[in-house]
């Protein structure tokens, strides 16, 4: 299909305001595509040109974008803000300058390989080379091609579409009660670029070839939360119960360079040779790759945990030479040398940074706790019980001094369960995970295999709740010389694909931190209510943000509201921190009428 025809869809996509409307749209538009269209549109909608542990990002920044729309429509810098203010996306004010209505010959592959090519510039000069080969890539672009190829560069389309979308859409395009087996795949192989591809291809049969494969990452498995030991006993009679601990957590792949693990079926790989074999991961013919909770590729933020899993992994490979990969999953932490004691997560998390790597480690060590394992040897333990995957976690005891099984206690009963938790919680830990001996590991899945337990202070929610900014309010008084004097705080209803409001927080929050959530918030402005987003006409916000930026929120307790879509409200919310994660990851419609109803059956 040609590049322009796309963007013709992506125009009609972008006029949708009804959520079916929006899927079936796309459902069209998918079964009009070969299977790697299929797979560069899925990137191409959710802005990037493959799945998120691939660095493919562009480093072009707005400024430069900027410049080249003066150039090319000879206006001046003031010209270009004050377009910015009225139309807050840089794709709409070239389709708006631009008068060009000729259409380039460019294949959505074409265009594929044209964002590459510009993508793997590095080096000195790098920025000058951009500019110049994306200049020309606008020069010849019509109005409505050079609107999708800055939004793409710029990584937004604006479209509403989340990879749930897709998923739904593709479901759409054979059979919707596909839609759980592609989920599935997307959880096996975190990319939704290639379960397009298959699923465009063959349907569920092409779906058999997304497996778990070394050196791309699986969706961690999540946790549920309960509100009291005695109920998770009632769901696990037997448990596990761990120390929970305030990180990151890391999903480490351990394996052979140039393993003969195939991933040239996805339309990226051609453009990424190293992945497999990567200078920065491998040494002596092993590749270690830390990823992420958000599936991110993290392996350079932390030298000295790639270190010690590559002590392990040359262990591992003397003692079982026909081996192909070890996985693990863990919680990286920080800790104080001199004291031994843990630190609290926003210090860890300084950790995630791309520049001053040693001094960042110099100031802040870390360790892992490895709590799973996840591939060994020559295949996945992801059908395997815990009870089996832990007996091989042993294998790592002892190797390295950063890398640490994590302690593992089988209580006999709910008393000996507390007193447990009590101590780790005076050792200044957060709380405790219960996990199910009998329970096979499932990507991305938050279930009660896995529950967490924390303490609740007195008037306050056990657990604390992540939302997504749906939109913010100017504000009055003292707030408005800032711009912004409320959020409006939503949760994703997973069942339906949406964001339904729950909260408008305002109080609570310092100068500062208004200043920095604006221009956090600012970055998702959008122009109109989306249509997988459910606002109340009393709450209509004076701007509207596609979902993006998730927060953290304390609060004493879930309301019923006549107001909020969600059906509730939060009662006191105040704001705890940003969150690094996807907006499909907040907390979830369902898990709030889950504590709705755990609190309503304590009450009784
Ligand atoms: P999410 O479940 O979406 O990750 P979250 O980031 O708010 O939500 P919590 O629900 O509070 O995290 O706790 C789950 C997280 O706790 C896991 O994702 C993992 O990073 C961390 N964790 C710490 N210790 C453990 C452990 N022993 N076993 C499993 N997870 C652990």
């Amino acid at each position: 299909m040609l590049f322009s025809e796309l963007a013709q869809a992506f125009d009609q996509l972008e006029q949708i305001s009804s959520r079916i409307a929006l899927r079936d749209t796309l459902a069209a538009l998918y079964k009009k595509l070969s299977p790697k269209e299929a797979a560069i549109t899925s990137y191409f909608i959710v802005g990037r040109l493959a799945p998120k542990f691939i660095n493919a990002e562009f480093n072009i920044s707005k400024k430069t974008i900027e410049k080249i729309i003066q150039e090319l429509f000879s206006i001046d810098r003031r010209e270009v803000r004050e377009l910015l203010l009225k139309y807050n996306d840089y794709g709409g004010i070239f389709a708006n300058l631009s008068k060009n209505t000729n259409n380039t010959s460019l294949q959505i592959e074409d265009l594929y390989e044209r964002l590459w090519d510009i993508a793997l510039i590095s080096g000195a000069g790098s920025q000058t080379q951009k500019f110049e080969k994306l200049y020309r890539l606008l020069a010849s672009a019509s109005a409505a091609e050079g609107k999708y190829i800055i939004r793409i560069i710029l990584g937004r389309t604006r479209l509403g579409v989340s990879e749930r979308t897709i998923i739904e859409s593709l479901a759409y395009t054979r059979d919707p009660k596909d839609k759980k087996a592609i989920e599935k795949s997307l959880g096996y192989t975190s990319d939704v670029g290639y379960v397009a591809f298959l699923y465009v291809s063959a349907g569920l049969e092409g779906l058999k070839k997304a497996v778990f494969t070394p050196g791309v990452p699986i969706a961690p498995k999540l946790v549920e939360r309960e509100v009291s030991i005695e109920k998770i006993f009632k769901r696990i009679p037997n448990p596990y119960e761990e120390p929970k601990y305030d990180g990151l957590r890391c999903q480490a792949h351990i394996f052979k360079a140039n393993d003969s693990q195939n991933l040239s079926d996805r339309v990226w790989a051609k453009f990424v040779q190293d992945h497999t074999s990567s200078a920065e991961g491998s040494q002596q013919g092993l590749v270690v790759k830390l990823f992420s909770r958000n599936l991110e590729d993290m392996t350079a933020m932390f030298p000295e945990i790639k270190e010690g899993y590559l002590a392990v992994g040359k262990e591992l490979f003397k003692k079982y030479h026909e081996a192909r990969a070890f996985v693990f999953d863990g919680e990286i932490v920080g800790y104080n040398e001199n004291t031994g004691e843990f630190l609290p997560f926003q210090e860890t998390m300084t950790r995630k940074r791309k520049y001053n790597v040693e001094e960042a480690a110099a100031q802040t060590p870390v360790k892992i706790f490895t709590f799973d394992v996840l591939f060994f040897i020559d295949s996945p333990l992801l059908d395997f019980k815990l009870e089996q995957r832990k007996e091989k976690l042993s294998e790592i005891k002892g190797v390295h001094e950063d890398i640490l099984p994590t302690p593992l206690h089988k209580p006999k009963d709910a008393k000996e369960a507390e007193k447990l938790f009590l101590e780790y919680v005076s050792e200044g830990l957060e709380g405790v995970i219960f996990k199910d001996p009998q329970t096979l590991y499932t990507p991305g899945l938050r279930n009660f295999d896995w529950i967490k337990f924390k303490r609740a202070m007195k008037h306050e929610l056990a657990d604390t709740i992540d939302v997504v900014v749906v939109g913010y309010y100017y504000g009055t008084g003292r707030l408005a010389k800032l711009g912004i004097g409320a959020l409006l705080g939503a949760v994703y209803d997973k069942e339906n694909d949406r964001y339904v409001t729950i909260t408008k927080i305002g109080t609570g929050i310092t100068e500062d931190q208004w200043k920095m959530l604006k221009n956090l918030a600012d970055q998702y402005k959008i122009d109109r209510q989306l249509p997988n987003v459910e606002i109340p006409k009393e709450l209509r916000p004076d701007v509207f943000l596609e979902p993006g930026l998730v927060i953290e929120i304390e609060a004493d307790e879930i309301t019923k509201s006549p107001v909020h879509t969600a059906g509730y409200a939060l009662r006191f919310p105040r704001f705890k921190r940003v969150r690094d994660k996807a907006p499909t990851d907040s907390t979830s419609l369902q898990e709030i009428l889950e504590m709705v109803k755990e609190k309503t059956s304590a009450g009784n």
